[in-house]
C-alpha cells in the first residue's frame, strides 16, 4: 500500500519553473500508468516548446546571482537540500516505486539514500572547486594561475529507469559548480524530479537555478537541445537518442555529456568462487528489473565452470519473488510498461531459435508488465541477444576457453559501459581490469557505486562522468589568468615581434 496520491500533488502541473508547478503548454497530454496494474495515475500536460523557453529563461536570469554566491554558500544550501530530501525520503520512494513498479525496498534503500549521498557529496564538494597555478614566467615577474568557472545554463535530459538518482546525478554537480539547470525527465516518470526540484526550493536553493520540463524526446528534448541559451547538454539514455541529441548539439556549438547504453559483460574465470559469481550474476542481471545500464547482461564462463553455472544461475532465479512494488518481501516488480515488456519477450522469442532458454521466457499470468526472471544459453556471440541492449530480466550465458578469449569476448560489442572479472587471481583480476574497455571494471561483485565514484562510458556508451569530483570537468571551464606583476611596458618577446622600437 501506499499513501502517495498524484493527482493531489500535479493538480498544479507537472512542469516547475522559476520555483512553482505549472502546467505544459504542448497541447497534448501524457497518462503515466502505474506498471505494476496498468491503471492510469495522473494524466498531465506535457510541456511543449513555449515551457522549454520559460525555463531556459528562468534558469538564465537566475545564473548571475548563484554563479556569483560563494561555495560556501552554496554549499550550505545544498546541505539544506540533502536535508530536506532526507525529511522526504518515504515520499520520495513511494512515488519513484508507483511511478517505476520499482520494488519499495530498492527505492527505499537504493534510490533514494543514494539521492540524499550525492546531495551530500556536492554539497561539499562546492568547495573543492580548485584551479592550478599554471606556473611561471619570466623569473616570477609573472604570476600565473586557473579559474573554474561554471559555463551557465545547462540543458539535460534523462531517462525513466532511476528518475530520482538520474535527476540528482544531472542537477547536483551543474549546480555545485554554480550552473543553472533545466531538466528534462522521461515523460513517462515525472513524479521524483519534480519533487526534487521542490526540495530544492524548500532549502532556499533561489527560484530558477532548478527547473523541470517532462515533455517529449521529439518536442521539448530537441528543444532543448537546440536552444541557443543553453551552454551545454548532458544526456542519458539510449545510444539511438544519443546520436541525434549529439547532432543537435554539434549544430549549435553546445559541450555535450553522452551517458548511453550498456551490455555489460560478467566474465567467469575457472578459479572463482562458484556460489559468489552465481549470486552476483542474478543479482546484477536482476537489479531493477534488469532496466540498469550497468546490469550484467552477457555472462562469459570459463568452460570447467559453465554447467554447474547455469544450473545454479537457473535455479536461484526460480527463488525470485516478483510481485507487488509496495510488498517490501517483492524481489522483482514489473517492467516500465506493457509495450517496453512485449519488447523484452520479442528478443526472448526470437532466441528460442538460435539458442535456449533455460529458465523463464514468460510473462505470468498478471494484468501488470512483469516479465520472469529468464536465462539464455548457447546463443552465438554475434546473435541478436549477445549483441543488443535488450534492458531487462534476461542474462545470456556463454562458455569461454582461455583467458584472452574471455576478455576478447567481453570487448565485442560496441558498448563499454561497465563490466565485472569473477577470479581469486589478483594476475587475472589485474589483466581483465586492464584489458576490459568499459568505464567501470568491478572484480568479483557487480553493480555497487558511491557518490566519490566516477560513472561513465566508453566506446558506443558515451563519454564524460556523472558523479564524484570527475564529473566537474563536464560542468566547468577553465580561464587562464596571468598578471604582469612588473608592468613593463617593453618586454624582450615584444621586441621579438617589434623589433627595438
Ligand atoms: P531514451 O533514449 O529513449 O530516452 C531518454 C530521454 O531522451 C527521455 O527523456 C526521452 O524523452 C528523451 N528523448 C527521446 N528522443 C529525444 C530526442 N529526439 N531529442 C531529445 N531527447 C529525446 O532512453 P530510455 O528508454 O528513457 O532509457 C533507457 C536507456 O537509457 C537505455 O539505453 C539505458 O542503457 C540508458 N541509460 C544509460 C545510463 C548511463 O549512465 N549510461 C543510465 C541509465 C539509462
Amino acid at each position: 500500500m501506499h499513501t502517495f496520491q498524484a493527482r493531489d500533488r500535479f493538480a498544479d502541473g507537472a512542469q516547475y519553473i522559476a520555483g512553482r508547478l505549472t502546467q505544459g503548454t504542448s497541447g497534448r497530454t501524457h497518462a503515466v500508468v502505474d506498471p505494476a496494474t496498468g491503471d492510469e495515475v495522473l494524466t498531465y500536460e506535457l510541456a511543449g516548446p513555449k515551457d522549454v523557453d520559460a525555463a531556459v529563461a528562468a534558469a538564465a536570469s537566475a545564473y548571475d546571482g548563484w554563479s556569483a554566491a560563494s561555495p560556501g554558500e552554496r554549499s550550505d544550501a545544498m546541505h539544506r537540500f540533502a536535508a530536506e530530501l532526507s525529511a522526504r525520503a518515504e515520499d520520495l520512494a513511494q512515488a519513484e516505486s508507483l511511478q517505476c513498479g520499482k520494488p519499495i525496498k530498492l527505492s527505499r534503500e537504493f534510490d533514494v539514500p543514494g539521492t540524499v549521498d550525492n546531495t551530500a557529496f556536492f554539497a561539499g564538494a562546492a568547495r573543492h572547486l580548485a584551479g592550478q597555478s599554471a606556473g611561471e614566467y619570466d623569473g616570477g615577474d609573472h604570476t600565473s594561475y586557473v579559474r573554474r568557472e561554471p559555463i551557465g545554463v545547462v540543458g539535460s535530459i534523462a531517462p525513466w529507469n532511476y528518475p530520482l538518482q538520474m535527476a540528482a546525478w544531472k542537477v547536483l554537480p551543474a549546480i555545485a559548480a554554480g550552473n543553472t539547470i533545466v531538466l528534462k525527465p522521461s515523460e513517462l516518470t515525472p513524479f521524483t524530479s519534480l519533487m526534487f526540484a521542490q526540495a530544492a526550493t524548500a532549502a532556499g536553493i533561489p527560484d530558477g537555478v532548478v527547473n523541470i520540463v517532462t515533455g517529449a524526446g521529439l518536442d521539448a528534448g530537441e528543444h532543448l537541445v537546440g536552444h541557443p541559451d543553453v551552454v551545454m547538454t548532458s544526456f542519458t539514455g539510449s545510444t539511438g537518442v544519443g546520436k541525434r541529441v549529439a547532432e543537435i548539439a554539434t549544430a549549435t556549438v553546445k559541450r555535450l555529456h553522452l551517458e548511453l547504453g550498456g551490455k555489460a559483460p560478467f566474465v567467469v574465470f575457472d578459479d572463482a568462487d562458484l556460489e559468489a559469481a552465481v549470486h552476483g550474476a542474478v543479482a546484477g542481471a536482476l537489479i531493477n528489473t534488469g532496466q540498469d545500464c550497468t546490469a550484467a547482461t552477457r555472462a562469459y564462463v570459463q568452460r570447467p565452470l559453465y554447467d554447474a553455472f547455469v544450473e545454479g544461475v537457473a535455479e536461484l532465479m526460480g527463488t525470485v519473488r516478483l510481485g507487488d512494488p509496495f510488498d517490501p518481501a517483492t524481489d522483482l516488480g514489473p517492467l516500465i510498461s506493457h509495450p517496453h515488456r512485449d519488447r523484452v519477450a520479442g528478443f526472448v522469442d526470437r532466441a528460442r531459435s538460435y539458442a535456449r532458454v533455460v529458465t523463464g521466457g514468460e510473462a505470468p499470468d498478471h494484468p501488470g508488465a512483469y516479465y520472469r526472471p529468464t536465462l539464455i544459453a548457447d546463443a552465438a556471440q554475434d546473435s541478436e541477444a549477445v549483441q543488443a541492449e535488450i534492458f531487462g530480466p534476461v542474462l545470456v550465458v556463454l562458455p569461454f576457453d582461455s583467458d584472452a578469449d574471455g576478455i576478447r569476448l567481453a570487448n565485442d560489442t560496441p558498448y563499454g559501459l561497465a563490466a565485472s572479472a569473477w577470479t581469486r587471481d589478483v594476475f587475472r583480476a589485474n589483466r581483465a581490469t586492464r584489458e576490459i574497455k568499459a568505464g567501470c571494471v568491478w572484480v568479483n561483485d557487480h553493480i555497487p557505486i558511491l557518490s566519490e565514484m566516477p560513472h561513465g562510458g566508453y566506446k558506443a556508451s558515451g563519454y564524460g562522468k556523472d558523479m564524484s569530483a570527475y564529473s566537474f570537468e563536464e560542468y566547468t571551464q577553465i580561464k587562464h589568468v596571468m598578471f604582469d606583476n612588473t608592468a613593463v611596458a617593453r618586454k624582450d618577446w615584444h621586441r621579438t615581434i617589434f623589433g627595438d622600437r
